[in-house]
């Protein structure tokens, strides 16, 4: 299972977006992930909790939302686009293994919600 290394890579990038970001905690993380790097959500889901409970994290308590993506391939002999699973990846037009991935394969970090702390107080005599 390598869903803990995606997500140890996936919250470093959120906390520095975060912290550039002037916030103080991590509410809510979207990511899409492709079917084709066999991560699974359950497990990415799992490491998320391992990982923001284990040690001081600005993600702690923030919500998950995580989209999988269907692949989907374009054929180089007839041009067919078509969705598939994993491991269906030949055209199923023309029966070709010459195929070009067009999705499927991404693993990114769509959307962060922070939480950015009121630095000034109501100044009473403005
Ligand atoms: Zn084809």
């Amino acid at each position: 299972m390598h869903e803990l290394g995606i997500m140890t890579g996936v919250m470093d990038a959120v906390e520095k977006s975060a912290r550039d970001a002037g916030a103080d905690r991590v509410l809510k993380i979207s990511l899409s992930v492709g079917v084709m790097t066999e991560a699974i959500e359950d497990s990415l889901r799992f490491a998320f909790e391992a990982l923001s409970e284990s040690e001081y994290t600005m993600c702690k308590g923030a919500e998950l939302d995580i989209t999988m993506v269907t692949p989907r391939s374009i054929c180089s002999e007839c041009g067919h686009e078509y969705a598939h699973d994993r491991y269906h990846v030949a055209c199923p037009q023309c029966g070709s293994g010459l195929t070009h991935i067009i999705a499927g394969k991404e693993l990114q970090i769509d959307s962060i919600e922070v939480n950015i702390p009121d630095e000034d107080d109501e100044p009473e005599n403005a």
